[in-house]
């Protein structure tokens, strides 16, 4: 399982970014970018981050039910690849700017 190139510890990513609050209980892991075989690149790149339970799938603050906030994400995992790979890189893999 390749390693999250977004965090390094083990807790909520928008609860540390919204409040800046340490949240370690009830973590589920996010693939950032899903769908059309995207998630198996999310998983080879690392493009993944903790997220406590309602910031993942709990209506309307999770990242499953709110564009806003996954459009946080997907940003965040752009910058971060980019950062690592060579600018452009991201819209090389994935095909298209987010
Ligand atoms: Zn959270
Ligand atoms: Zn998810």
């Amino acid at each position: 399982m390749a390693k999250s190139i977004l965090q390094k510890d083990k807790e909520c990513y928008l609860c540390r970014r919204f409040y800046n609050l340490r949240t370690t209980r009830g973590l589920e892991e996010h693939h950032i970018l899903f769908g059309r075989g995207r998630r198996e690149l999310s998983e080879r790149y690392g493009l993944k981050v903790w997220l406590c339970h309602n910031h993942h799938n709990e209506p309307h603050l999770g990242v499953h039910f709110d564009p806003a906030a996954r459009r946080v994400l997907e940003q965040a995992a752009q910058f971060a690849f980019d950062e690592l790979h060579g600018p452009g890189s991201f819209a090389e893999v994935f095909g298209e700017e987010i």
